[in-house]
């Protein structure tokens, strides 16, 4: 699973970061985005499941996962 954050959504409030930190990361304008050496990957097993629950716990639901074109 890829997961990409809409930032336009984004209020800041850290939950992602805090739930799957080696993904996530506020950046300077404490806005979440998915960390550089994360942005290709995919997520799997635990680091699959906490990226869930940060889509799941997103309050804004600006986290989405990214489906892969056919
Ligand atoms: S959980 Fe959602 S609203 Fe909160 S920082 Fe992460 S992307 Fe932004």
């Amino acid at each position: 699973m890829k997961v990409k954050v809409n930032q336009d959504a984004c209020i800041s409030c850290g939950a992602c970061e805090a739930l799957c930190p080696e993904v996530f990361i506020l950046n300077d304008e404490g806005l979440s985005e998915v960390k550089e050496e994360k942005k290709d990957t995919n997520l799997e097993g635990e680091l699959k499941e906490q990226a869930q629950d940060a889509i799941d716990s997103c309050p804004t639901s600006a986290i989405s996962e990214v489906k892969e074109e056919q």
